[in-house]
């Protein structure tokens, strides 16, 4: 599998430049979007839904075009929205059923098959005859993750991963899309949170005001802020003025006082002592230094 986006744009009808002349390649696994509120990931996921079109550019997934070839795209897409509304009077197994049908999968016995093994995949075998709508927060979000991923697609589009996930169903979440990842598809994640995408992805794009900043591996991002991560130990009265000088990634208590970690270029802190970097350094970084 392979998506190629070349120059894509996207300006709302009020001027709003959404996306400026996006340029990426993302092949099999999992592909992390990262971004903070308002950088444009949506804009960028609902065009690749067929959703929205783009002011210009191009989008192919695996040869096929997405303005010409929208019914190809569609068969082999699975899309998880952040905000999954279900019909009414629909019970769970029925929605999940009528799902695969819009997947494509014809056969009734099939379907019923395929119902009864994602219900059972995402803990719902037993919620099966409840109505959809009145499932729990995070039970509604199995059913989307199962909505999504019933038709078998080769490419899997998921909005902010984690929304409304207790930490149990995170981890359940993860177990799925990275058994899943180990085929020949691609899992694209779009989030605000650096930690849903840390420990899966191969690779990210990190997007800010609707450019991409960065696009690579994960290990690349977190090497770049090496050098720029430090740790503090302070008494609780400096910390307010740490806080206005720089990035500040935690805040730990301590015997006596706080251990602060920080990111930026120069630290006028002797007590300061340079740390490893992780991603949520990198993004920081990143951020507050790089882009501005
Ligand atoms: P994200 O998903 O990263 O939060 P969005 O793609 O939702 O970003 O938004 C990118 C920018 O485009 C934001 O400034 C947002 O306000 C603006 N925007 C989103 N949708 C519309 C729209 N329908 N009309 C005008 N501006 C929009």
């Amino acid at each position: 599998m392979k998506i190629e986006i070349r120059g894509l744009s996207k300006i709302y009808p009020n001027g709003k430049h959404a996306l400026s002349d996006i340029n990426l390649t993302i092949e099999n696994g999992m592909f992390g979007l990262l971004g903070p509120n308002g950088a444009g990931k949506s804009s960028l996921i609902r065009i690749l839904v067929t959703l929205l079109t783009p002011t210009t550019g191009q989008v192919s997934f695996n040869g096929f075009d997405l303005m010409k070839d929208r019914g190809e795209i569609r068969s082999i897409l699975g899309y998880l929205p952040q905000d999954f509304r279900f019909f009414s009077k629909l019970k769970t197994w029925e929605f999940l059923d009528y799902a695969a049908g819009l997947a494509g999968i014809r056969s009734k016995s099939i379907r019923r098959e395929k119902v009864d093994e994602w219900l059972e995949k995402v803990g719902l075998f037993d919620a099966r005859d409840r109505l959809a709508n009145n499932l729990s927060g995070g039970m509604k979000r199995r059913l989307g993750i199962a909505q999504a991923l019933i038709g078998s697609p080769k490419i899997i589009i998921v909005d902010e991963p984690t929304t409304g996930l207790d930490p149990e169903e995170r981890i359940r979440f993860r177990n799925i899309l990275s058994e899943l990842s180990q085929q020949d598809i691609i899992i694209l994640l779009s989030t605000h949170i650096v930690g849903d995408i840390s420990s899966m992805c191969r690779e990210l794009a990190l997007l800010n005001e609707g450019e991409i900043q960065f696009n690579g591996p994960p290990e690349v991002l977190v090497e770049k802020a090496r050098g720029h991560v430090w740790q503090v130990q302070t008494a609780g009265v400096e910390y307010d003025i740490l806080k206005e000088k720089y990035a500040v990634t935690s805040t730990i208590p301590s015997e006596d006082g706080w251990e602060i970690q920080l990111v930026g270029d120069r630290l006028d802190l002797p007590s300061a002592v340079e740390i490893e970097p992780n991603l949520e350094h990198a993004y920081v970084y990143f951020m507050e230094t790089v882009i501005v």
